[in-house]
């Protein structure tokens, strides 16, 4: 028989095609007023569902859709006052609204990092249509770290695949050889 279990909201009943032309919008915390807000003026990157500990997931889902954009990028325009570090030791400062728990934003300070210049973003978030669509599920593994029960994964990797989204247990093959390719170049090992 199989088990109620949500992937996420903006998951279950199939994925929303992103739209070419758009170029963002804005993310609005969870808060029913004076909402913390947040401009983003690029077209999100790399969109995936992650079933990581870290990354903020709304309740009940099993996993967090999560996505890049240039952190020149995102600006916070109001309310501001009421983000704060989930983890000021982390490598994802997670910046989160300390009212309703949302978080607005992830960013790498470390420049040394593979990822650094680009900030982490829930594009559920924005009331904007036309964000890039997810396309792989990451840490998929690790929800079993959140308490979801192991004898369920094969029926959580068969929706994911059902959804389109490959599941893997890191990142995606992709974003592996990029951070491959950034320690072999920053080593020596490859030149250029
Ligand atoms: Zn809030
Ligand atoms: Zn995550």
């Amino acid at each position: 028989m199989a088990h109620e279990f949500s992937i996420h909201p903006a998951l279950d009943n199939g994925i929303q095609p992103g739209a070419d032309d758009f170029a963002g919008g804005t993310l609005v915390c969870h808060c029913p007023q004076n909402p913390v807000k947040v401009r983003v003026d690029a077209q999100s990157a790399h969109n995936h569902a992650c079933g990581c500990t870290k990354c903020w997931k709304p309740k009940g889902a099993l996993f967090s859709v999560v996505a890049v954009v240039p952190r020149d990028k995102v600006r916070v325009t109001e309310q501001g006052e009421k983000l704060r570090v989930v983890d000021p030791k982390a490598t994802i400062q997670r910046h989160a609204c300390s009212q309703c728990g949302v978080h607005l934003f992830g960013r790498i300070e470390n420049s040394a990092h593979p990822f650094y210049g680009l900030d982490f973003i829930h594009t559920e978030l924005s009331p904007d249509q036309g964000w890039s669509a997810p396309q792989f599920a990451a840490f998929v593994s690790s929800i079993i770290e959140s308490g979801t029960d192991p004898s369920l994964m094969g029926e959580v990797r068969a929706r994911l695949k059902g959804l389109g989204l490959e599941p893997y247990d890191c990142l995606s093959p992709a974003l592996m050889d990029a951070i491959a390719t950034h320690v072999a170049k920053a080593s020596g090992a490859l030149k250029g």
